[in-house]
């Protein structure tokens, strides 16, 4: 009776907190998948690729991307310009994918008023600020500066937990992977108004 539909799920949490590795333990299981490759300004990290982790671009090149309005939502974090190109993420919904975000509270805000009915939030966090400490210094990926500048965007991220529909405490990560697996499953089926209204229509029509 449903059209397919695609959905979206919204990822956030402090770095380290271990989005990447819960994303391989489920990506498997949960269908059909477009993850959203965003655009930053930011300088390109010695383990990343161009096109694969983000694509890197100016700062001139992100203001035009601005005006000839590309992005879906970006905003400013430590200093620089992230955002998430509109095109692929239509595509993917169009055909019928799940399409995943590893954003920012901002970037959740702008995804949720533009997209909300299709759209499903959920906030990725170690049990402590302590245990989050631990885990970026075991990463060792991060200079001292930078994991301090992480360390206190955490704390401030941590106090609007209460914007996304989930919370998922990764201690264990087989425990936390579960969770985040019938999140991303019943993300899918997550049916919007328009949606919702062709069905009313449908179903009063066969009943006459
Ligand atoms: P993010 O993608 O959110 O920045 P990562 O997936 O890179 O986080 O995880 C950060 C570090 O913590 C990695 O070294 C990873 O192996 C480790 N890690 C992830 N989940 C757990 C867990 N449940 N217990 C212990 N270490 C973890
Ligand atoms: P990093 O520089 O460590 O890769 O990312 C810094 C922060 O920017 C993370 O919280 C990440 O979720 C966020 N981020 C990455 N891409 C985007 C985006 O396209 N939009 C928004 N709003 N935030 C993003």
């Amino acid at each position: 009776m449903y059209k397919k539909n695609g959905a979206v799920l919204v990822l956030s949490g402090p770095s380290g907190a271990g989005k990447s590795s819960l994303l391989k333990e489920i990506i498997e299981d949960i269908g059909e998948c477009y993850f959203s490759i965003s655009t930053t300004t930011r300088p390109i990290r010695g383990n990343e690729v161009d096109g694969i982790h983000y694509n890197f671009t100016t700062v001139e090149e992100f203001k035009k991307e601005i005006e000839a309005d590309n992005f879906l939502e970006y905003a400013t974090v430590h200093g620089n310009y992230y955002g998430t190109s509109l095109k692929p993420v239509r595509e993917a919904l169009n055909n019928g994918k799940l399409v995943l975000f590893d954003i920012d509270v901002q970037g959740n805000t702008a995804v949720n008023n533009r997209l909300g009915d299709i759209t499903t939030s959920v906030f990725i966090t170690p049990p402590t600020l302590s245990e989050l400490k631990k885990r970026l210094e075991a990463r060792s990926t991060d200079s001292q500066e930078v994991m301090t500048d992480r360390l206190k965007m955490a704390k401030r991220e941590v106090q609007r937990i209460s914007e996304y529909d989930y919370l998922v405490i990764n201690d264990n990560l087989k425990v936390a992977a579960d969770v985040l697996r019938q999140i991303a499953i019943t993300a899918r089926i997550k049916i919007p108004t328009d949606k919702i209204n062709e069905f009313v229509q449908q179903w009063e029509d066969i009943e006459q």
